[in-house]
C-alpha cells in the first residue's frame, strides 16, 4: 500500500515577532538583547474532502496572533532554574546572581519555558498553535510543526503529533 501525506506550509514576512531575551544556565548568562524572530509553520493532515488540509488562511491568521501576543517584549523564562523572578507592584525583577534586573510588568511576557532558546519558543509556539487551532474546529490535523529563526538562515524546530 502507498504511503501519503499531506502538510501546509506557511513562512511570510510578517510572521515574525521583535522581543527581548537572555539565555540563562547555571554558569552562564548572556547580556540582554533582541532579535527580529521569524516564524513557519507546517500542519500536516488528512487532505479533507474539499481537496485540502486546511485552509491556508486559518494558518496564517492564526499564526499572525500568536506571533503577536510575543511582539514587542521581553521573554521572561518562569520555569528558569538559575533566574528569580518576582513581581513588585507593576514591575517584574529578575535576579541573577549578583545582577537584577527590573522590567515593566506591561514589557514582559511571562512563558512556561525553563530557557527563552529559540527551541524552547517553538515549543511554546506550537503549543500555542495547537490551541488555536483547535478554536477553529479543523479536522484532521495530525501534526504541527513550528520554527524560529533568530536571524535568517539560523532556526530552530519543534514538531508536535497531535
Ligand atoms: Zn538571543
Amino acid at each position: 500500500m502507498k504511503e501519503r501525506s499531506f502538510r501546509v506550509y506557511v513562512e511570510k514576512d510578517y510572521l515574525k515577532f521583535n522581543a527581548a531575551h537572555f539565555i540563562a544556565y547555571r554558569g552562564f548568562r548572556e547580556a540582554l538583547h533582541g532579535h527580529n524572530y521569524r516564524v513557519s509553520v507546517e500542519v500536516e493532515g488528512e487532505l479533507g474532502a474539499q481537496g485540502y488540509v486546511l485552509d491556508f488562511g486559518i494558518v496564517k491568521d492564526v499564526a499572525k496572533r500568536v506571533c503577536n501576543r510575543l511582539n514587542e517584549k521581553t521573554l521572561i523564562p518562569m520555569r528558569s532554574d538559575c533566574l528569580t523572578i518576582r513581581e513588585e507592584g507593576s514591575q517584574v525583577v529578575l535576579n541573577y546572581e549578583q545582577d537584577e534586573f527590573r522590567f515593566p510588568k506591561s514589557d514582559c511576557l511571562m512563558l512556561p519555558i525553563v530557557h527563552s532558546s529559540a527551541e524552547e519558543l517553538a515549543q511554546f509556539l506550537a503549543g500555542e498553535m495547537r490551541r488555536e487551532l483547535a478554536t477553529e474546529k479543523v479536522d484532521g490535523i495530525t501534526a504541527i510543526e513550528v520554527g524560529v529563526a533568530e536571524t535568517p538562515g539560523q532556526a530552530a524546530y519543534c514538531r508536535e503529533t497531535l
